[in-house]
């Protein structure tokens, strides 16, 4: 069995990974569990931050090592909060409060789309990327079943009238940008 290390302290984003991997025979180590620090995200996109942490995460570990750098893009405000939607969520007041600040800055184009950037790091290769990408819009009728992930209660995917976080976890974990990008890694990995 394949040990990789997903380069992440976040419960929500390794849940999906794990759920998405296992099945596949991969053994999965989150950030906590290896002991890894926080990596300050100095990146100006996706892909350098994805970068950035697949490549500490790796040379602190030594094993085979994802990280996700991903948001969510805002077509109306000039794609924000984007990279910066962790960031974004905590300055202003975190989740759920985030989501009427953000949403009180829109008029009447809602739609959205969440982006992720993988980076697949082995030992002496050079990083590699994937990319995904799900397209929607934004609800006020925010909707979470559980616990939810980030701005999930209010991102209505395209072809679903609910928000992601009032889908199963089967459902998102098909369409995301998180699942997208990973299918293609997957794909790679597989040959
Ligand atoms: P990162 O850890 O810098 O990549 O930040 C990712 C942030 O983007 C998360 O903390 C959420 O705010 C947002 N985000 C990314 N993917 C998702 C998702 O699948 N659902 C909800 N929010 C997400």
């Amino acid at each position: 069995m394949t040990d990789i290390l997903i380069a992440t302290h976040n419960k929500h984003k390794l849940a999906e990974f794990k759920n998405l991997l296992e099945p596949m025979g991969y053994h999965i180590i989150g950030a906590d569990e290896a002991g890894l620090p926080d990596i300050e995200e100095t990146g100006t996109t996706f892909r350098s931050n994805s970068a950035l942490k697949a490549l500490a995460a790796a040379q602190f570990s030594g094993m085979v090592t994802i990280a996700d750098d991903s948001g969510l893009c805002v077509h109306a405000i000039n794609n924000e909060p984007g990279l910066y939607s962790a960031r974004y969520a905590k300055a202003n007041g975190g989740y759920p409060a985030v989501f009427e600040v953000l949403l009180g800055r829109l008029k009447d184009d809602f739609s959205a789309h969440f982006e992720c950037c993988l980076c697949l790091v082995r030992p002496n290769e050079t990083p590699l990327f994937f990319e995904g990408q799900v397209f929607g819009r934004l609800t006020h009728d925010a909707d979470a079943s559980v616990e939810a992930f980030g701005y999930d209660p209010i991102f209505v995917p395209d072809g679903y009238d609910r928000p992601f976080g009032g889908l199963t976890s089967e459902i998102k974990n098909k369409i995301s940008h998180r699942a997208r990008a990973l299918e293609k890694l997957v794909a790679y990995l597989k040959g």
